[in-house]
Order: structure tokens, then C-alpha cells, then sequence
């Protein structure tokens, strides 16, 4: 098998034991990528001789010490690009920093692995909002590999890298996990640092591990977890040995089918794949229960109100002063503001943007925003109800598998697509997204278990994986 076609765990195995160096693992890596992502699109950047000094340096006694990871493209790491798929930043602008999930790899002795493209600022479901490359889901060239967190997917499934990371507010691992076929993992809310991810909605965002096993994302999620000062919201907890129970089985768990999710609209082959993984549990000692999480109707509405506020003032840091684009021949402040902006966003970030200022306005605060919150308690408020009766919830991810690019007329259409996975970050929980055996396109099962509770989400995906 090439090193290219090698998880985490059977890299690291290789290295201790002398086999291969961490500079043969880039060496072919770079060359997959060099002659394959032309097809792909998963990177923006690459910098190859960058690559190759830290492969020479690699601390192999570290625990990740000489494994590449690939970076979404809105996660800073000192001195690299970090555009956000976006004209914005795309010209000029280089991180001062690093983010604090870096500086964990970093300690941990991983080697930052190119950048990777995604929707502009994070915002879509098929990465074809990026301003700068369109993505192929390596799975199926011409069809989207899913979004926001796109390049990375692809990165993965394409065997450009062992692992990547991405991030995701509504459902931007997950959902470009399953349309690849590989593993993603959104953290509960709080358990990884946020401090250096570009804000897109800061009460939703998390960073988390994209994967070809759920060995390897539990390894990644070990060195990435944990509390860092510089993030406010990341908890001090200490974080859980998530490999100790990963082969710890189903039996004895109760596993919750929210009824919700299984509704009339679901593509039959996703319907089909999401039954046979639950046989498989039930199988396995889980017992099914039937569950109703009664507010899911409304998790799309309310994310696309309390998103795109949070986005509003999130990015209105972008003005052409200190940050990236500014417009050439401004008349004045007020159209250094307005050109700048209104040549280096897109249209969704736009739309975004315009929607988010709207619903926070003076008249309409009440109507929208205040009112979207409190229907964000109903829904945190089902899954602790659900939680009394069942250890997990399965569910879909997506509707239906990857669809065709440029094969979406509307974008309500694919905000409608979110609707299994955005109630998770409404509600901060954990989740990760599995993939199924399936004849056509992939289709990944979600997994969700209550706040900090991954050690049993990657157990009971473990399960999943083995069967
Ligand atoms: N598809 C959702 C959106 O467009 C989620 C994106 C994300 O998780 N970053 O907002």
C-alpha cells in the first residue's frame, strides 16, 4: 500500500519502527497532489518547500511527529495564507499568528500540509461559494464534495493527506465527510479552541478532525481538545482518553431514531444505507428506540437568523483598513468602507451579511433574532429530553448524496439540505459524521451523543465502522 493510502496509526507505526522517514511521507504526498489535484481542486496552497523542512525536522517521538495534515482555509497558522476562499484576503494577506488548534498540532509534531479550499467565509454546503477554485468530490469528479469544508474532504478522499482540518457552524465536516466518504468530527461547543478561526458564527463555529478512520480522528481530536485561555468559550475540562473505550462495542446502549429525521423527502438510497447501519446496531446489543426531537421543523429558520447576525458583526472587521482587499481610489472613508467591501465579498457572503443586519435591526430584533434564540432552547431542550431515553441519536446527514456542481438553482434549496445537521451546533453538541457501505455515491450515518460525550461518539462509531 502507498504511504499516500496509509491512516494515522499505520504512519505513526512506520515511523517508529524505522521504515519510512516523515520526509518520504511528503515526498508522496506532494507527488499525488502535484499530479492529481489539477482534477481535484482540494488546495488553494501548498508550500512545498515549507513541507519539506518541517518533514526534516519532525520530532518523530512526539505522538503525531511527522504526520501531514491538511488546513482549512480560514484556520491561521503563522506566516501561511488564510484567504477563507474569499477575494477578500486572497491578495495579501499572511496569518501573524497561530491558531490555538495549531499550536497544539504543532506541539504534537504534525506538519501543516498545504491549505484547502472551502466556501467563501464558511458559508455554503458545496464549496462552489469559493471565489478562488472550484472543488471535485474525488468520489465522483463533477459532483460538489459537499461544503463548506470542501478541499478538505477532498484532500482526504482523495489521498492527498492522511487527515485534515475543518470547521464546521451548521454542518460544514459532516456533511462534506459523508458526500466524500470519509470521517468528520464536529467537537461539542467549548471543547476545542476556537482562538484563530476565522468567526463566521461564534456561538455555532467548531474546529474538528476530517479522517479516513475513526481510529485517527479520535487520535487527532486527543492533540486538538482542551482548554485554551485565549478562547473564551473553551472549557476547562479535562479531556477524555478518547481511544481507551473506541473498541469498547454497542451492546447494552440505547440508541435513539429520531422519527424527525427520517421524514418523507429522503433520498430512498439514504434511507436504505441509515436503516442497514441501525440493523447492523441493533445487531451488534444496541437496542433501537424510537425518538421525537418535536422542533426540528424549525432548526433551518432559526439557524439562517442567528447565523447570518452573528456573521453581520463578525465580519464587518473587514473594511478595507487593517485586513486584506482595499478598493484603489476611495473618494472618501465611507466608500473606502462600501468599495472595498463590495468588490472583495461574494454574493452569498453578501446576502449573509444583509440578512444578518436585518434581522438585528431596531423593529425587527424582536420579530427575528430574539425570538430565534428562544427557539434555539426548544431544540437544545429536545435533545436533553431524547437524552433521558437513549445514549446516542442516529439520523442521515444529508438528504441525499453529493449532487451534480452548479446543479443548484436557489441557495434556499441547500440551506434546506442542512436541516440533520444544524439542530447539533444549535445545540453544541458533538457529532460525527460515519461512512456506509453503499453501491453508488457515498452516504455517511450521523452519529450524535450529549455535550463532551465524544468518547462514546467515537465508540459507538467504531462500532459502526467495524461492522
Ligand atoms: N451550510 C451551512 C451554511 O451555509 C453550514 C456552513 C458551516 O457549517 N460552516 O451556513
Amino acid at each position: 500500500m502507498s504511504l499516500s493510502h496509509t491512516s494515522i496509526s499505520g504512519l505513526r507505526s512506520l515511523l517508529s519502527k524505522g521504515e519510512i522517514s516523515a520526509r518520504d511521507i511528503v515526498d508522496d504526498l506532494l507527488l499525488q497532489t502535484s499530479q492529481r489535484d489539477g482534477e481535484v481542486g482540494a488546495f488553494l496552497s501548498i508550500d512545498a518547500e515549507r513541507i519539506r523542512a518541517a518533514a526534516d525536522q519532525a520530532d518523530l517521538s512526539l505522538p503525531l511527529g511527522g504526520i501531514p495534515i491538511a488546513i482549512k482555509d480560514n484556520i491561521n497558522a503563522l506566516d501561511e495564507p488564510c484567504t477563507c476562499g474569499s477575494r477578500f484576503l486572497s491578495e495579501n494577506y499572511r496569518s501573524p499568528y497561530d491558531a490555538g488548534v495549531i499550536r497544539k498540532l504543532r506541539e504534537a509534531g504534525a506538519i501543516l500540509f498545504g491549505r484547502t479550499n472551502m466556501d467563501e467565509f464558511a458559508m455554503g454546503s458545496a464549496t462552489e461559494n469559493s471565489a478562488l477554485r472550484v472543488t471535485n468530490n474525488p468520489a465522483a469528479l463533477g459532483h460538489i464534495p459537499g461544503g463548506s469544508s470542501g478541499g478538505s474532504a477532498a484532500a482526504v478522499a482523495a489521498h492527498f493527506v492522511p487527515a485534515a482540518l475543518g470547521s464546521d457552524t451548521g454542518g460544514s465536516i459532516r456533511q462534506p465527510a459523508s458526500h466524500c466518504g470519509i470521517v468528520g468530527l464536529k467537537p461539542s461547543y467549548g471543547r476545542v479552541s476556537r482562538y484563530g478561526l476565522v468567526a463566521f458564527a461564534s456561538s455555532l463555529d467548531q474546529i474538528g478532525p476530517m479522517t479516513h478512520t475513526v481510529e485517527d480522528a479520535a487520535l487527532l481530536l486527543q492533540h486538538m481538545a482542551g482548554h485554551d485561555p485565549l478562547d473564551s468559550t473553551s472549557l476547562p475540562v479535562a479531556v477524555d482518553d478518547y481511544l481507551a473505550s473506541l473498541h469498547h462495542g454497542v451492546k447494552g446502549l440505547r440508541i435513539g431514531i429520531p422519527q424527525e429525521y427520517f421524514a418523507d423527502g429522503l433520498d430512498p438510497a439514504v434511507r436504505a444505507a441509515s436503516m442497514a447501519a441501525v440493523a447492523k446496531l441493533e445487531q451488534l446489543g444496541a437496542s433501537i428506540v424510537e425518538i421525537s426531537l418535536p422542533h426540528t421543523e424549525y432548526a433551518v429558520a432559526t439557524y439562517y437568523i442567528i447565523a447570518p447576525a452573528e456573521a453581520s458583526s463578525n465580519l464587518s472587521r473587514f473594511d478595507g483598513v487593517r485586513y486584506g482587499h482595499r478598493t484603489s481610489q476611495p473618494a472618501d472613508i465611507m466608500s473606502l468602507y462600501q468599495q472595498s467591501r463590495e468588490e472583495g465579498f461574494g454574493p452569498e457572503v453578501k446576502r449573509r451579511i444583509l440578512l444578518g443586519t436585518y434581522v438585528l435591526s431596531s423593529g425587527y430584533y424582536d420579530a427575528y433574532y430574539n425570538k430565534a434564540q428562544k427557539v434555539r432552547t426548544l431544540i437544545r431542550r429536545d435533545f436533553e429530553q431524547a437524552f433521558q431515553q437513549v445514549d446516542a441519536i442516529v439520523s442521515p446527514i444529508a438528504p441525499s448524496p453529493a449532487r451534480k456542481i452548479g446543479d443548484c438553482s436557489n441557495p434556499l434549496e441547500d440551506y434546506l439540505a442542512d436541516v440533520c445537521t444544524i439542530p447539533v451546533n444549535l445545540a453544541g453538541l458533538p457529532a460525527i459524521s460515519v461512512p456506509l457501505p453503499t453501491d453508488g455515491l457515498p452516504i455517511g450515518l450521523q452519529i450524535i451523543t450529549p455535550h463532551l460525550q465524544e468518547a462514546l461518539l467515537l465508540r459507538v462509531a467504531q462500532a459502526v465502522e467495524s461492522a
